[in-house]
């Protein structure tokens, strides 16, 4: 284990009953999935995900090259199961049987989380205020007391409602079957001080495998489980991290160590990371930037006009694979990351670890993205391994092994 890594989590994990019961409607949804990727590997329109080198536009995932509908991707949060259903398992079915054994293996089939949340009233008065991004206080720090409580947060409340705040709201609301919209209105705070509140022990287990692209995109409540911030995990001496603060899930991060950690082993070194895990609401807050810039500059355009115009460059919402927080853009500080010895060396190497080149020149017509050295995606060591060993990409690694 290298040094920057600290210990590494126990990696038996606990299943919650909830996710069982939903493996029938899982195994229904595989079907769809199954026809959706037949359908897309024949049809994918060759599309950009990062419209230029990430050192210079990190957050621009951008998109396709004509401009496309706006997805109808309106979220109807009262057509979920309370927890879980909204979490997209259907990738997790198309593991081959085989390849499945392995991580089940390591399930121990536990109880439910036993410390149930005691309920506590909503400390502010009536009519209950909603709390969001940029608010400060004592509700906010009730706020952020109680999601230390229910372990969504960690540290100590500060009375600040910020960007972490707001991904922990997010994710209660993704697990509570709520709008994952990280506002904390009437709604929100009052399953949040119930006594029913579910803590972030009920998040299900990760789909390493899980598939996105712009025929399978993401709800807005897909929220992945166990994130981590990404520089309380790795070293500083090993990588930089671009922007503080950058999420990702855990395992992947803790194998994203061990390459870079041989990498430097190797001689070589200066890696950063320059984006990771992006939330819905990030990717469509960069999609409205972009449409009020296009009506700005362009005063006598309709919306859907903009809109088009956006999507050439900005990834509609869901659409991204960051959202997964799977996925990682990896540069070297101040260079175009193409060409250089740690593209070559990630390249050859990073499918030892569990990653994946996930857009290259030669599949850009089944992913639909333009080749981008500098995006890999964690899919687990044995996928990793079969995909790059068959030349083969992630929508045809599930295909050729799910059917
Ligand atoms: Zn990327």
């Amino acid at each position: 284990m290298p040094q920057a890594l600290k210990k590494k989590r126990s990696k038996k994990q606990r299943v919650p009953v909830v996710q069982l019961l939903l493996s029938g409607s899982i195994l229904l949804g595989v079907v769809g999935v199954s026809v959706l990727l037949a359908n897309f590997v024949q049809t994918a329109p060759v599309v950009v995900e990062d419209i230029q080198q990430p050192t210079a536009e990190p957050f621009a995932e951008a998109l396709p090259l004509t401009p496309v509908p706006n997805p109808t991707l309106t979220p109807t949060p009262a057509i979920y199961a309370p927890f879980g259903a909204q979490y997209g398992f259907g990738g997790e079915d198309l593991i081959p049987v085989s390849t499945a054994l392995a991580e089940e293996e390591e399930i121990i089939f536990s109880p439910l989380p036993t410390s149930t949340p005691t309920a506590t009233s909503i400390p502010t008065s009536t009519p209950v205020k909603t709390l969001k991004s940029g608010m400060d206080g004592a509700d906010v720090k009730s706020l952020q007391e109680r999601l230390i409580e229910l372990k969504y947060l960690d540290g100590t409340a500060d009375g600040i409602f910020g960007k972490q705040t707001e991904d922990a709201v997010i994710m209660f609301q993704a697990i509570n079957g709520l709008t994952a919209d990280g506002l904390a209105g009437a709604k929100t705070l009052s399953v949040l001080y119930s006594a029913s509140a579910l803590s972030a022990d009920f998040a299900p287990k990760t789909d390493f495998l899980i598939l996105v692209n712009r025929q399978v995109p993401l709800d807005q409540n897909y929220v992945p489980s166990d994130l981590v911030e990404i520089e309380k995990v790795l070293s500083s001496d090993l990588v930089k991290v671009k922007y503080k603060g950058t999420k990702a899930n855990r395992s992947a991060v803790e194998a994203l160590g061990q390459l870079f950690q041989a990498a430097v082993n190797s001689g070589i070194s200066k890696w950063q990371i320059s984006s990771a895990y992006r939330t819905y609401k990030e990717q469509q807050k960069l999609v409205d930037n972009s449409v009020s810039t296009y009506l700005k500059n362009n005063p006598d355009w309709s919306k859907k006009q903009a809109l088009s115009a956006t999507y050439n460059t900005v990834a509609p919402a869901g659409t991204s694979e960051h959202q997964t927080g799977l996925a990682f853009d990896i540069t070297v500080p101040g260079v175009s990351f193409t060409g250089t010895e740690q593209q070559k060396w990630l390249h050859a190497h990073c499918h030892e670890y569990g990653f994946i080149v996930r857009y290259t020149k030669e599949k850009q017509s089944i992913t639909g993205f333009i080749a981008e050295s500098w995006h890999i995606r964690y899919v687990g060591i044995e996928a990793a391994q079969i995909i790059t060993k068959n030349n083969w990409c992630l929508e045809e690694y599930l295909q050729n092994v799910g059917m």
